[in-house]
This record gives C-alpha cells, sequence and structure tokens, in this order.
C-alpha cells in the first residue's frame, strides 16, 4: 500500500506540516535527513541560539517547559541553559533553535507521525503511485508528497568565520540583529545585492544602531536602483568599496572586527566591527528533485497557484524556504507548510 503522504524535511515547515496532516488521520511519514554540509536534521535553526521572534515564545523559563514536553530520549540532544538570564534565580531566556525544532518534533510525535532519519536521494513523479527513493531505506511509493527541505545560507568559507558562528558571525539580521550582542555595535554586512542592502538597512533602522558597513568587492552594487539608493542615502550605512574579507577576527569568545583585502591593489587593513551578516546568498536544497519540479532562475520551487502549495506535478507540494526566497524564516515556513497538509489533505479526498 503506498503511503498517503510523505514530508521530506524537518524543519519548521516538515513539522509543521506533519503535525497537522497526522492530526488528519493521514499517518504521514517524515524523512528527516542526515548530516551533511547542506542538510540538519531539525532544520537551519539547530544552527542558531535564541529564537527572539517566533510567536508564543517569549523569555521565559523555557527549559522547565522543554524538558516536561520533550520525551526524556532526546534530552541529551538540547543545547545547555544560557548562562547569565536568570530572574529570581530562575533560567529566563529566548527558546533556543533546538529546543523550539524538538518541541515541534515532538507535537508531530505526539500525532503519530512516523520519523525516518534518512536523506530522500531521488524521485520519480512520472507515474502513480509518486515515489521517493531514499538513501538507507529504498523506494517508498506515496500518493502526496510535501517538499520541505529548506535552503542554506551561503557563506564566505573562511575557518575564522565558521570559529565565530553564533559568536558574531551570521547569515540573517532579521533573525539576529537585534539580539543583545549585535546591539549598539557597529556591524558589518557582505554583500553588493538586494538581499545585503536589505540586510544593511534593516540593521541601520534598528534602534540605537551604530555605523552599518556595507562591504562589497566591486566598485558598484549589484542592488535594484530603489536599493541603492537607499543604501547610499542613509546615514548611518558606509559603503566599503571593492573589498573582500580575507579574516574574522575575535577574542575567542566573539568577533571584534574584520581583516579586508583591496580587491583592487591587495593592500589589507582592518574594520573594528562587533558582527559580521553574511548576505550573499541562499542555496535552495533542490537538486535531489533533478528539475523534475519547476524551479525559478535561482533553483527555489515554483508554486503554481496563487496562495496555494500546489507545485508542477499534481500531488506534490512545496512548503517553507525551499519555495520562498523572499521571507526565509521560520514562523512563515511553519505557516506554509500548514498549508500544503492542507492542500495534500483536500488533494487526497478529492482522489477517493
Ligand atoms: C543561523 C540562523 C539563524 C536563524 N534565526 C532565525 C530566527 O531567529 N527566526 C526566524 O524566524 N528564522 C530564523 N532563521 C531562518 C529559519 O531558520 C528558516 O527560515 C527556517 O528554518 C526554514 O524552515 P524550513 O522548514 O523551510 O527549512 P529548514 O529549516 O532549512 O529545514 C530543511 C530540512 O530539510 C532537510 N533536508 C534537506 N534536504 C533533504 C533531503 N534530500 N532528504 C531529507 N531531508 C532533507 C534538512 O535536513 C532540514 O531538516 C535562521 C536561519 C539561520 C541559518
Amino acid at each position: 500500500m503506498p503511503e498517503n503522504v510523505v514530508i521530506i524535511g524537518s524543519g519548521p515547515a516538515g513539522w509543521s506540516a506533519a503535525i497537522y496532516a497526522a492530526r488528519a488521520n493521514l499517518t504521514p511519514l517524515l524523512f528527516e535527513g542526515t548530516v551533511k554540509p547542506e542538510m540538519i536534521p531539525l532544520g537551519q535553526l539547530a544552527y542558531t541560539t535564541e529564537v527572539e521572534n517566533f510567536a508564543g515564545f517569549p523569555a521565559g523559563n523555557i527549559r522547565a517547559f522543554v524538558e516536561s514536553a520533550v520525551d526524556k530520549s532526546r534530552h541529551w540532544n538540547l543545547p545547555p541553559v544560557p548562562k547569565g538570564h536568570e530572574r529570581d534565580g530562575v533560567p529566563h531566556y529566548a527558546v533556543q533553535g533546538v529546543e523550539l525544532m524538538e518541541l515541534m518534533k515532538q507535537q508531530a510525535l505526539n500525532f503519530g507521525t512516523r520519523v525516518i532519519g534518512d536523506d530522500v536521494i531521488d524521485v520519480d513523479f512520472s507515474s502513480r503511485p509518486l515515489q521517493v527513493v531514499t538513501a538507507a531505506n529504498g523506494i517508498v511509493s506515496t500518493q502526496a508528497v510535501i517538499v520541505a527541505t529548506g535552503a542554506r545560507a551561503n557563506y564566505l568559507g573562511l575557518e575564522s568565520e565558521e570559529k565565530y558562528k553564533n559568536k558574531g558571525v551570521s547569515a540573517c539580521a532579521v533573525c539576529d540583529g537585534a539580539l543583545p550582542m549585535y546591539r549598539a555595535q557597529p556591524l558589518a554586512v557582505i554583500g553588493g545585492g538586494d538581499s545585503a542592502v536589505e540586510e544593511a538597512s534593516y540593521l541601520a533602522n534598528l534602534q540605537n544602531a551604530a555605523t552599518i558597513y556595507l562591504v562589497h568587492r566591486r566598485d558598484k552594487l549589484r542592488a535594484s536602483q530603489i536599493m541603492q539608493e537607499r543604501a547610499l542615502n542613509h546615514p548611518k550605512i558606509e559603503l566599503v568599496w571593492n573589498s573582500g574579507v580575507e579574516e574574522v577576527l575575535g577574542d575567542g569568545n566573539r568577533v571584534t572586527g574584520l581583516r579586508l583585502k583591496s580587491t583592487v591593489d591587495g593592500s589589507l587593513r582592518e574594520l573594528k566591527v562587533g558582527g559580521m551578516f553574511v548576505a550573499i546568498g541562499h542555496t535552495p536544497n533542490t537538486s535531489f528533485l533533478g528539475g523534475k519540479l519547476d524551479m525559478n532562475e535561482k533553483g527555489y520551487l515554483r508554486w503554481t497557484l496563487p496562495f496555494r502549495t500546489n507545485t508542477s506535478v499534481p500531488g506534490v507540494f512545496a512548503a517553507g524556504d525551499v519555495a520562498d526566497d523572499y521571507y526565509r524564516q521560520a514562523i512563515t515556513s511553519a505557516g506554509t507548510g500548514c498549508m500544503a497538509a492542507l492542500d495534500a489533505e483536500r488533494y487526497l479526498a478529492e482522489m477517493h
């Protein structure tokens, strides 16, 4: 018997889809992905510390709640409670990425989602039932598929950048820019496209923003005209032209500056900043689909109906960052995960 619905991906989109599909008695099967550079079980939020903008999770004694909700067998995966956040002797902090994802996973498990830690490496959508090919569990037949494989931020690839991730290096200003570690600090945004300018503008408009350096390898921005004007005219944004990042500097605990190299004459200079936001694009995790679903020019899956998660193949739905190169937030991914499950449920109901 084919599965009702296979969900590929274990980020906010995948778990939300699973919660809705499981509660609709579709007994979904979810493939989590294994650890590879392009994927990580529990999705991108597993890379981050506190998540301050997921509605419903104000700072508080989060750990007590997480430990009461998440099965004891997975407590080993919970990160340490952040230090220095106590109120009246009790931990008081915003939910950490892994905690939030473990809660979502638990919620999906509670309603009967079956979870397999495996990668989907190919698909065959040419006949019915649909087929997904896994790395370790063979071929799975299914009537519907929800692709929720996310996207990954592109980084510069420096060792020092890796060392200071979560200690002053980020790839998401909207996610991290308001965190205490960046407040009122001079910051650098790396890149020259629309998203780099957007990230720089976002940071420059935060309360108490200091100088935001927009560091670009060329002598003009690639961003659209209107975005360029926004950057060039903003009193807090300073353009640093013809410069690439040679090294992220720090004291071991956090970023203190950048060593920049001129792309014109190779000269080096230091820029004092308290954080670096890399804004050189994202890569959607769609290569395993082998072009069997319509994608846009950047490789993101295309939704084929307005306000629906349908893809170019009937019965295949897409949710989260894999189909969204614009919002790229946990809450929007969770929202479209819900939509994909409802769309799949209606599709299955119409089939029978
Ligand atoms: C450092 C960082 C901090 C962030 N902070 C915030 C924040 O504070 N607030 C916020 O709203 N957003 C934040 N974001 C963005 C947020 O994490 C993403 O928007 C969100 O995780 C996207 O969810 P998703 O479910 O679409 O995909 P993802 O979270 O990317 O999850 C995709 C999943 O698919 C799996 N997968 C991929 N390919 C395969 C395959 N072939 N087979 C099986 N599984 C596969 C991966 O293992 C992964 O589990 C942050 C992102 C980063 C990188």
